[in-house]
């Protein structure tokens, strides 16, 4: 049988004393589309960090399809399988897309030496299957730097895809957006999630019920409660600590 793609183990981690992650027990499938959600400070970012090996377990154990992280540095854990997508883009933005796209599925060869080849045909074929996939095509040929704010994140999920890992880390990926770039980021997602393991934290609940399958919420460190979008929001557990007041309805689904 295949392991779990991740899996962890009363995971706690400790600063100065404060756990900021508190015997947190957490698994997933190969091939989820996980959704966490929870109010600041609850260690969502700790919990990526830890994943990634930026931030060693006080206490517990993640598993990696199967295998104990615990003695990799971040390089290493990247080279298993597990890209990670931050917050603020990270392209050249003098570059074009492709090109950003192409050095990003070639960082072992250098890149003067990326640039100054042409890639081989299939190589060049999947970029070009990737620009299509993150809707980019009109701006292939267009330096990064001339491209809007939603542009730069599908193009850096795209660069993050291009490296091919087991495990996408997408940690707030609609924040800044536009409603329709909200909406193009969750078609995105969506359609990555039929090839690849992914885990998204995110804060906007409209965008979370659009893509969301199984939800995960965090509180004080470990997980208060997992389900649908639907079983979460009903949850009084969740109204309380996170919500404060129930979830509200999107507007076409209010009762009248
Ligand atoms: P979230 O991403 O859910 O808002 P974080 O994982 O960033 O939460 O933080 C969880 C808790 O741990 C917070 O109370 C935060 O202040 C604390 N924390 C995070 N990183 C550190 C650190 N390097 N040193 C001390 N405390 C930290
Ligand atoms: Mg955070």
């Amino acid at each position: 049988m295949t392991p779990p793609i991740l899996e962890i183990e009363d995971l706690t981690v400790s600063f100065d004393g404060f756990n900021a992650l508190n015997h947190l027990s957490f698994q997933m499938e190969t091939g989820e589309l996980r959704v966490i959600i929870g109010p600041n400070g609850a260690g969502k970012t700790t919990f990526l960090d830890v994943i990634t090996g930026k931030v060693k377990p006080t206490q517990g154990r993640v598993l990696f399809k199967g295998r104990n992280l615990r003695r990799y540095s971040e390089d290493q854990i990247a080279r298993f399988g597990i890209g990670r997508k931050f917050q603020t883009p990270r392209v050249y933005l003098n570059l074009t897309v492709r090109e950003n796209l192409e050095l990003a599925g070639a960082r072992q060869k250098g890149v003067l030496s990326t640039l100054l080849h042409p890639l081989p045909k299939p190589d060049r074929e999947r970029i070009q299957a990737l620009i299509e996939t993150i809707g980019l095509r009109p701006k292939a040929n267009f330096p990064a730097g001339l491209l809007s704010h939603g542009e730069k994140q599908w193009l850096e999920i795209g660069m993050l895809v291009a490296q091919s890992p087991d495990l996408l880390l997408v940690d707030e990926p609609v924040a800044g957006l536009t409603d329709e770039e909200t909406r193009l980021t969750g078609e995105l997602l969506v359609a990555l999630a039929e090839s690849h393991s992914i885990i998204v934290i995110e804060h906007d609940m409209e965008f979370v019920r659009q893509i969301a399958r199984t939800v995960t919420v965090l509180h004080e460190g470990s997980v208060l409660c997992e389900g649908s979008i639907e079983d979460v929001q009903n949850d009084p557990r969740v109204i309380e600590v996170y919500l404060g007041a129930p979830l509200e309805e999107p507007t076409s689904q209010k009762q009248p």
